[in-house]
């Protein structure tokens, strides 16, 4: 994280109840869009926006998914943050204090999602 990100200086890796099960509940990616929260990650001033958080599969060979998450980060920007399968989630800022508030604006809006998951999913 820090070789692609060079102005990040605090990474948070919480096994969050609603990063752990949303994970479960979405393939590959969950799609966060036309949120006001989404006003809480660094760039975005409006709620007119699409952020994806990447789903990687869960790998105990840590050096295996590091190079996977690498890989997708090679490829895409605007990357906010990551969910591993099953375990919880990725995300970084430049303080402690801003990636806190990035983690507490997507356990929000994961509940959101979750809740339509389920509304969708009877
Ligand atoms: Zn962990």
């Amino acid at each position: 994280m820090y070789q692609h990100f060079p102005d990040v200086r605090a990474i948070l890796h919480p096994h969050s109840l609603n990063a752990t099960l949303i994970s479960k509940c979405f393939d590959g990616a969950v799609t966060l869009e036309n949120y006001e929260l989404l006003k809480a990650l660094p760039g975005i001033d409006t709620h007119e926006c699409k952020v994806i958080i990447p789903i990687f599969e869960n790998d105990q060979t840590i050096s295996r998914l590091a190079a996977c998450v690498s890989r997708y980060l090679d490829h895409n920007r605007g990357v906010y943050a990551y969910l591993i399968a099953g375990h919880g989630l990725y995300t970084w800022g430049a303080s402690v204090q801003d990636s806190l508030r990035y983690l507490e604006a997507l356990v929000f809006l994961f509940e959101c999602e979750l809740r339509l998951y389920r509304v969708n999913n009877p």
